[in-house]
């Protein structure tokens, strides 16, 4: 999705004039985009409509710089479909605060209660009980207390003898009994929505009255993500939505029709099989992404979280002024290592996307350790001033990393070319921040 858009956000970024031809030009190159992307095609159609309305309005051929205006149109209008603000977890007035798991088989619903679980112990301090409801797969209530096991969280279970219902409400007594603040009921699912299983969710639903019943879809199914959140949303009272496998899709078609279609907010996204790869949905930074302008908030929430503070800042600082050396190279990528895989970090740097595709800049993590060893062999003064690098000082590097030549000219390229990037991010920052003040 994001290819597509940037090419044509390039084309009429500069444009000093829009004409409506242009406008017409730029809207389908949207609309391919969108339904490329697998975005429900009523959706594309009532979204293709506002964005033209407005693009060819007062606000664009008045302004001084319409290309621009178009494309913050685009944007706003793709943030709206996506819900606008960032939305919260409901909680009781009186704990514990419930939330129901419900979806598919294979969604991700078991995974993300425990991402969930975890996310509430580290962000808000506090003590969820997970329920294992889903009683007709074994290794589903299995799993449930792995998961249990490694965040150390209690996991109320009776095995695949009782009815749900009864589980359910016998955990709310536990969790009563022990001062627990939320209630995390994981249900099961079906290969198909079908009445059976949406009468027991109802029945549960009824019983242990959730504050917020969670509809776990995977992004990766596209069109049918949004056909089952339909159907779940008609039958039961949806309070929200959580995207897994997000992390997969590079399309994000889901993310866009599934608001529309539900009117129910995407609150999670799951972005990975581990426990810490659960975020907050922000329809304003996704949208951001998704037009190719990155996602730097999003990063450095991450940074914050997994680095202290300070250290977030500085790494911010040091990104944005592209004044670094192999020595800070060096220190952030321990940083960086701590803030999960590189793929996923790229993603959110703007412009970083291209990059990925590059060869010469492809990055795993075992490769960081090559990186890191390549580094440390280099003199102090070779960190600072990479400038003085030749063939006998490489040679040198290379014995003493145990790792060939090339990869050191490699790593050396690939320097360069990163303080590029950020030479450019930063240019990109200033001409933005010298625009507005001109105006
Ligand atoms: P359930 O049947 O709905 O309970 O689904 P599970 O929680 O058992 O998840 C099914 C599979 O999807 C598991 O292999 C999970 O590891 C995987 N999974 C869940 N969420 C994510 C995610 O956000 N990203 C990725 N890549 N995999 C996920
Ligand atoms: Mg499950």
């Amino acid at each position: 999705l994001a290819d597509r858009l940037q090419s044509t956000i390039q084309k009429i970024k500069g444009k000093g004039k829009v004409t409506e031809q242009d406008v017409k030009e730029m809207t389908r190159e949207v609309r391919l985009a969108l339904l490329e992307a697998d975005v429900n095609f009523k959706v594309v159609k009532q979204f293709i409509a506002k964005v033209k309305e407005r693009a060819v309005g007062e606000e664009v051929m008045e302004s001084l710089t319409p290309g621009q205006q178009v494309i913050k149109i685009v944007k706003e209008e793709l943030t709206s479909l996506m819900g606008g603000e960032e939305s919260k977890i409901n909680s009781a007035d009186k704990p514990p605060t419930v939330i129901m798991m419900v979806g598919l088989q294979g969604a991700g619903k078991t995974t993300t209660t425990g991402k969930l679980a975890n996310l509430l112990r580290k962000k808000y301090n506090k003590k969820p009980l997970l329920v294992a409801a889903d009683v007709y797969r074994p290794a589903a209530i299995d799993q449930l207390q792995t998961l249990g096991k490694q965040l150390n969280m209690p996991v109320y279970s009776e095995g695949t003898e009782a009815n749900p219902v009864d589980i359910a409400n016998h955990a709310m007594k536990q969790a009563k009994d022990d001062h627990l603040d939320y209630v995390l009921v994981d249900t099961a699912g079906r290969l198909h929505v079908d009445n059976d299983l949406m009468d027991e969710l109802k029945q549960i639903e009824q019983n242990v009255k959730p504050d917020e019943i969670f509809l776990v879809v995977d992004a990766m199914t596209g069109q049918d993500a949004v056909n089952v959140a339909e159907s779940f949303n008609e039958q039961l009272n949806i309070s929200g939505v959580i995207l897994t496998k997000l992390d997969g899709d590079t399309r994000g078609g889901a993310a866009l029709s599934i608001r529309a279609v539900t009117d129910k907010p995407i609150k999670f996204v799951g972005m990975g099989e581990k426990l810490d790869q659960l975020e907050s949905f922000h329809p304003e930074r996704m949208a951001s992404r998704i037009l190719g302008m990155g996602d730097v908030l999003s990063l450095i929430e991450k940074a914050q979280e997994n680095v202290d503070e300070k250290r977030a800042k500085e790494l911010e600082e040091k990104m944005r002024s592209a004044s670094f050396t192999f020595e800070d190279f060096l220190e952030q990528m321990g940083q960086v290592k701590k803030m999960g895989p590189l793929d996923e970090l790229l993603d959110m740097i703007p412009g970083a996307n291209k990059m990925k595709g590059m060869k010469n800049l492809e990055f795993s993590d075992k490769q960081i350790g090559h990186v890191e060893a390549i580094i440390q062999s280099m003199t102090p003064q070779e960190r600072m001033e990479p400038s003085i690098m030749n063939a006998s000082r490489k040679k040198r590097i290379a014995k003493g990393s145990g790792r060939p030549i090339s990869e050191v000219n490699r790593l050396l390229k690939q320097f360069e070319e990163m303080k590029k990037m950020m030479k450019q991010m930063t240019n990109m920052q200033q001409g933005k921040r010298g625009k507005k003040n001109k105006k």
